[in-house]
């Protein structure tokens, strides 16, 4: 055997990013058929039409590259949000954005905050960067402990990450929180608020983008298409932030990284906001009825901001989910943790529901 290259230590320490498993791998796996995929909180409904034709016609200038920069989703996500369009930038899904972040603000050794349990990438980026990880514990309620963040970051944290919702645990920080810590956060540590499940989001819980981003130009929220808007497959997110912040992030995003079947679907999903709305508010009635019929059954759950319920189940978390794959109800298992399940269809969660009674005794 000759030599072969060998990565450098930071790559050979990443764990892989473990997306959610399929239904097919499934009934695969266990020799079933008719199973359904609850483990990667997409929406149940495939894209709006308006949506499909608006990417079906870019597709026919697919031989062109589209507009780096993608400006006219630029200026019109700054329309729709309020804001200049210098404060608005997009990326390849809010993943892309997120390692934007990490190549446009952490050097080796810089060192990055936030919660865990939360978004598998934040470790994955961080050791990419060879950074210096602080992890802070959630609460007894599954959420962020406050005072716990407030005393891990200190002047050398170069940047803050908080998923609210959380994945898993789908809880949620006030903008009153945020602001309670952003108040004691150094002017030079970037603020990251995850926001992939806004839409899911109680309105009380405020809005950072128009709350805090004009009073701290270190703030940068991410928000997604992937979720709400059902364009997981197409990649596009999108950041808001000061203008200076926004034109450093720029700088990283890999050529074209936004192509011109996402920019089209981007555009046409804003265009079409009153159908979007219409199909959150359909997930949302799905959540309530989910949640009671948990709650009934006698079952406690942290509070679900986002378009799944966690399930903290402990060291029973890894049985339980394997007994509801066999059953074909595939969700998101966190070892000895718990579960996530997407809110799917009604069929869905009634077999959801269904399946986890046969598995499991409530708690
Ligand atoms: C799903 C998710 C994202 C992003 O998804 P994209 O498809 O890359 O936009 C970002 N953050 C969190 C916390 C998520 O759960």
């Amino acid at each position: 055997m000759g030599v072969i290259p060998v990565a450098r230590p930071a790559v050979q320490s990443l764990p892989a990013y473990r997306p959610g498993k399929g239904a097919a791998q499934a009934e695969k796996e266990h020799g079933i058929t008719n199973a359904i995929k609850l483990a990667s909180n997409e929406n149940p409904e495939p894209p709006l039409t308006a949506i499909v034709d608006a990417v079906t016609a870019a597709a026919k200038v697919a031989h062109r590259y589209a507009d780096h920069r993608a400006t006219a989703v630029r200026e019109r996500l700054a329309s729709w949000l309020g804001v200049d369009a210098a404060s608005v930038t997009v990326g390849a899904g809010s993943v892309g954005l997120l390692q934007q972040l990490f190549l446009t603000f952490i050097d080796a050794g810089d060192e990055v905050v936030y919660p865990w349990r939360s978004f598998e990438v934040y470790p994955v980026y961080t050791k990419l960067m060879g950074g210096k990880e602080t992890t802070t514990p959630l609460n007894a309620q599954h959420a962020f402990d406050l005072d716990a963040l407030a005393a891990a970051i200190t002047p050398a944290t170069r940047m803050v990450l908080l998923a609210t919702p959380n994945n898993p645990t789908g809880t949620a920080l006030r903008v009153s929180e945020m602001r309670q810590l952003l108040q004691g956060v150094s002017p030079s540590t970037v603020f990251v608020i995850d926001e992939a499940y806004r839409e899911f989001l109680d309105p009380s819980f405020g809005d950072p983008v128009k709350e805090l981003v004009p009073e701290f130009p270190n703030v940068v929220v991410t928000r997604t298409f992937s979720k709400a808007h059902g364009l997981a497959g197409i990649r596009v997110g999108y950041a808001i932030g000061h203008p200076e912040v926004v034109s450093s992030i720029d700088k990283t995003l890999f050529p074209f990284a936004v192509n011109g079947l996402a920019q089209a679907a981007a555009i046409a999903a804003i265009d079409n906001e009153d159908q979007i709305n219409a199909r959150v508010r359909t997930i949302l009635g799905e959540r309530s009825r989910v949640i009671a019929s948990l709650k009934s059954d006698g079952w406690t759950l942290p509070d679900a901001q986002a378009n799944f319920v966690y399930l903290p189940l402990g060291a029973d978390a890894d049985s339980i989910y394997l007994e509801m794959e066999k059953r074909g109800v595939v969700t998101r298992p966190f070892s000895n943790e718990g579960i996530r399940i997407t809110i799917g269809s009604v069929e869905e969660n009634d077999r959801f529901l269904s399946t986890l009674a046969e598995v499991a005794k409530p708690r």
